[in-house]
C-alpha cells in the first residue's frame, strides 16, 4: 500500500534501516533485524541508499525482503545526486518490479570533492522527484528542522520544501532533532508557506556518548543542554546512558504525539532491540492512539 494513503487513515509507526556498507557483505543479518522487527507490526520500514549508488542493489534487495516475505510496506530512499537517467531506470523498474510502492527522494550529501559534474542528472531531489513521476510511486522527501546547511535561511530551505511537494512529494520525513520545538517550528510555518502534506518526525535514541560525535558529524541536530549533560555525567556508565537515552525518545515521542504527529519514523541503526525497548515501553500509546 501507499504511504500517502496509510497516513490519511491513521498514524503511522516505521523504522529505517542501512545495508550493509561494503557493496557485497552479506545481507542476511538485515534481515534477521527485519524479520524481529515484525514483531512490532510497523505500518512501513525504510531502507536507505549509499550516497554515491554504490549499494543501491542491496537497498532493493532488502525492500524486496521487508515487502514480500517480511509482508510490511517498505519504502526505498533513492539518491538522484551521482546517479544517471539509466541508474535511476534500473533502480525504479526493480523496485517496481518487486511490488514496492514507496520511495524516499533524496539528493544525497554532496561528496568533499564535490563538482557540478557530480549532479549532472539529478542536482535536486525536486529534479528526481519530477524524473520518477512516470514509475507511480508514492513519493516521499527529507526535511529539516533546523534548516539544511546549504541553505542560508530556514526560510529559503522551506520555500525549496514547499518545491518538494510540488514535485510530488505526499509525505516528509525530518531529518533528526533532539529539540521538538525545531520540529513545530518546522510544522508551523510549513503549513504557513502552504505545504499541507505530513510531516514524519525522525527520531533516534541517543543510548551511547559515542554516537554524539557521529550525530554532530551526519547532521549537526542540537542536543539541549539539560540531556547532554545527563550524557556527561553518565557517558562511562553504559547502561545508565542506554537507560536515559531511551526515556528521553520515550519523552520525545509522546510529546509528539500529544502535540499531533502523523506518526513516528525511528531511526535504529539496524538495533531491533532498541526499537523493542521504545515500543514496549509506549506499547498502550501506540494500541490506542495509532
Ligand atoms: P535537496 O532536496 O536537493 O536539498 C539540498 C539543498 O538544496 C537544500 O539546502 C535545499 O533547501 C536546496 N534545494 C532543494 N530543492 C531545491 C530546488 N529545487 N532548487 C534550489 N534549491 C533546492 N542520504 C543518503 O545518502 N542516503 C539516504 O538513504 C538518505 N536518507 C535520508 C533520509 C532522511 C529522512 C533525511 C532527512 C536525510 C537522508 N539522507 C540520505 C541525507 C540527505 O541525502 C542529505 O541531507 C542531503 O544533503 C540533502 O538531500 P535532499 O534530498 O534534502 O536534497
Amino acid at each position: 500500500m501507499k504511504i500517502d494513503e496509510i497516513l490519511k487513515k491513521k498514524k503511522t509507526i516505521s523504522f529505517e534501516v542501512f545495508p550493509p556498507k561494503k557493496e557485497n557483505a552479506e545481507v542476511s543479518g538485515i534481515y534477521r533485524t527485519i524479520d524481529s522487527l515484525r514483531q512490532l507490526n510497523p505500518d512501513f520500514i525504510s531502507v536507505t541508499y549509499g550516497a554515491s549508488g554504490s549499494n543501491s542493489k542491496n537497498t532493493a534487495e532488502i525492500a524486496s525482503y521487508i515487502k514480500n516475505s517480511a509482508k510490511i510496506e517498505a519504502l526505498a530512499h533513492i539518491t538522484g545526486g551521482p546517479s544517471s537517467y539509466e541508474d535511476i531506470d534500473r533502480m525504479a523498474s526493480e523496485l517496481r518490479k518487486n511490488n514496492i510502492e514507496n520511495v524516499l527522494a533524496l539528493r544525497g550529501d554532496k561528496p568533499v570533492d564535490y563538482s557540478a559534474e557530480y549532479c549532472r542528472y539529478f542536482k535536486h531531489a525536486t529534479d528526481l522527484m519530477e524524473y520518477l513521476s512516470g514509475y507511480d510511486f508514492s513519493l516521499g522527501a527529507a526535511c529539516y528542522p533546523e534548516g539544511h546547511s546549504e541553505c542560508d535561511t530556514l526560510y529559503e530551505d522551506l520555500i525549496n520544501m514547499r518545491k518538494k511537494e510540488e514535485a510530488g512529494a505526499g509525505f516528509f520525513i525530518t531529518q533528526i532533532f533532539y529539540d521538538n520545538s525545531y520540529y513545530y517550528r518546522l510544522v508551523n510555518e510549513a503549513r504557513n508557506v502552504g505545504i499541507k502534506s505530513p510531516i514524519l518526525p525522525g527520531i533516534m535514541p541517543l543510548t551511547s556518548a559515542k554516537n554524539i560525535k557521529k550525530i554532530k558529524d551526519m547532521c549537526g541536530s542540537t542536543i539541549p543542554l539539560e540531556f547532554r549533560n545527563m550524557i556527561e555525567i553518565y557517558r562511562d556508565k553504559p547502561a545508565v546512558m542506554e537507560e536515559i537515552g531511551l526515556n528521553y525518545a520515550v519523552y520525545q515521542i509522546i510529546d509528539l504525539i500529544a502535540k499531533g504527529a502523523p506518526g513516528i519514523h525511528l531511526y535504529i541503526m539496524n538495533n531491533a532491540d532498541v526499537a523493542k525497548e521504545i515500543h514496549m515501553r509506549l506499547r498502550r500509546v501506540f494500541s490506542e492512539l495509532f
